[in-house]
């Protein structure tokens, strides 16, 4: 009890409605605050945070890997070409 009771004193944030340090992390997601008993799960908001990351994260790395390939492939061609044209 004493144990549970320090740990929820070392855990107190505050609170964006009261401005109190009340505010308890009850879950690694939920905050609830002792005081104006406001309630906070910020666990959908953090999902939607890492998958907008994650997703954005997959198209930097295909405009990434794209422009990689588009630069590799046709550099060897582009000059080879231009010295046919040059050459007559
Ligand atoms: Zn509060």
């Amino acid at each position: 009890m004493r144990l549970d009771l320090e740990h929820t004193k070392d855990t107190l944030h505050q609170c964006p409605r009261c401005s109190k340090y009340a505010l308890v992390q009850r879950d690694a997601d939920k905050f609830y605050c002792l005081w104006c008993h406001f309630n906070r799960d910020v666990s959908d908001s953090g999902g939607a945070i890492s998958a907008v990351t994650i997703i954005a994260f997959f198209i930097f790395l295909l405009l990434v890997v794209s422009s990689a390939s588009e630069s590799n492939s046709p550099a060897p061609v582009q000059p080879a070409l231009q010295e046919q044209v040059v050459f007559p």
